[in-house]
């Protein structure tokens, strides 16, 4: 966006003062070149970076890229030493998603040095990441309903920095009325759920969102429900869920139930009887693909039941939105769960992570699985790890079961290998080996 050339801090400047600039050398063209020209330069909301790859790619390299992860990888994503066998999901960690959006704040930085900048909430679920963000100087803003309160330290000066789940409507339309600068990171498979939930509630459908209510991605695409008069929205956060659901569709369930259930993961003056006439399904985008087929699969029965095969078109949509990244890592522990021969798997990532919760759920059936956050959670003694659906780390003693012994490994789409690799060294460690130990086989 910066004109080519500029200096960094001329550059900052511009910035600043563009907005105000243009729009008085714009102000006597007819009103559509006046507004374009104001598009086209509008200096305040960045959504493609600052084209300063080559200026950050050091930094990204020393904080999160791994010698002994290429390593594995080199060895075709298994090895062998001694008595400990390691097989790696041939998809795991950053996806392209994170990667951009964590580029995006390096070069934030880079872009501009001397202004504050701040993260509404993280910029992914992982603490490495968020702690070395913070290292930087970006000052994470704490999470708060009313914007005016979560915002309140941000000046027309500062910078702000958007996650890559996205924020909901009513925050961007505040920072852009604050007119400080936004750097937009929202992952685009986040912008093709808003647009898939924004055409349901154009058509007249309530979107029926599979998702967690809580999670920032859910919220913000609950907002893009509201952003058409009559729009509506119902978050279902699991199967159970679908079930209300579905048995309130079949005239099995009552209108008070269904509040009971999803309060406060439903628009505003949400009329189950009047809202639940016509859904559009969509998910946020990194739930369970199994849970997501299953919620689709029950609602569609539901509302054939209730009103037939002929009216089903005009009642029921369904969109798989589940990103690419999400479904390339689940696929991959497929895999690898369905070759066999693992004692147990460790799943690394933050415990707030939607889609590493997903890989571990989709592993916990089968052997032991544990979900970790950092290498700092294994020891000889026992693993700290958050098991599926619980609210708190717990510790697994004698969790090694034999000698010798192979273990799985994944990691969410916000880990960085860094971390994995550092889960690497401390399973040797306990080995007593390393990757390229001559004894190995
Ligand atoms: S998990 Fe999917 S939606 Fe989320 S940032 Fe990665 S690619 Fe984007």
């Amino acid at each position: 966006m910066r004109p080519v050339g500029l200096r960094k801090d001329l550059a900052e400047e511009w910035t600043r003062l563009a907005p105000a600039l243009l729009s008085s050398v714009g102000a006597g063209l007819p009103s559509a070149e006046h507004s374009s020209m104001l598009n086209w330069m509008d200096a305040s909301y960045f959504q493609h970076g600052f084209k300063l790859g080559k200026a950050v790619s050091g930094a990204l390299a020393r904080s999160y890229h791994s010698e002994i992860v290429d390593r594995l990888k080199s060895m075709g994503y298994a090895a062998r030493a001694g008595d400990l066998s390691l097989r790696l999901a041939r998809e795991f960690g950053f996806c392209y998603g994170v990667d951009r959006a964590v580029q995006y704040a390096y070069e934030t930085r880079e872009q501009f040095p001397t202004r504050r900048i701040f993260l509404s909430g993280e910029i992914i679920h992982n603490p490495d990441v968020n702690q070395r963000i913070q290292q930087m100087g970006i000052v994470r803003l704490a999470e708060a309903a009313d914007p005016a309160l979560r915002y309140r330290d941000v000046e027309r000066e500062d910078v702000v920095l958007v996650p890559a789940f996205g924020l909901t409507v009513d925050e961007i339309e505040f920072l852009k009325a604050q007119g400080c600068v936004l750097v937009d990171t929202t992952c685009g498979s986040v912008l093709n759920v808003w647009k898939n939930v924004r055409q349901f509630a154009r058509d007249g459908y309530t979107a029926v969102i599979h998702g967690k209510y809580f999670h920032e991605e859910t919220r913000a695409t609950a907002s893009q429900a509201l952003t058409h008069p009559n729009g509506r929205y119902l978050c279902v956060g699991n199967r159970q869920h679908a079930e209300i659901v579905c048995g309130f569709v079949r005239g099995q369930v009552d209108v008070n139930a269904v509040r009971r259930t999803f309060e406060p993961a439903m628009s505003p003056g949400f009329d189950p009887t009047r809202d639940l006439e016509r859904v559009g399904l969509a998910n946020q985008t990194t739930m369970l693909m199994s849970e997501s087929v299953e919620i689709q699969a029950m609602l569609l029965a539901a509302f054939r039941d209730r009103y037939g095969e002929a009216e089903l078109q005009n009642r029921f949509r369904a969109f798989d939105t589940i990103c690419s990244a999400t479904q390339d890592r689940q696929d991959a522990v497929q895999a690898l769960l369905d070759q066999g021969g693992l004692d147990l798997m460790i799943v690394i990532g933050g415990y707030n992570s939607s889609n590493t919760q997903a890989l571990t759920a989709l592993s916990e059936g089968r052997l032991p699985t544990f979900h970790i956050s950092t290498a700092e959670c294994i020891g000889a003694e026992g693993i700290r790890h958050r098991p599926v659906g619980a609210l708190d780390e717990v510790t697994t003693s004698a969790w090694l079961p034999r000698r010798p012994l192979t273990v799985g490994l994944t990691a969410g789409a916000s880990t960085p290998n860094i971390v994995v690799g550092e889960v690497i060294e401390r399973l040797l460690a306990l080995f007593g080996r390393r990757l390229d130990d001559p004894r190995s086989p």
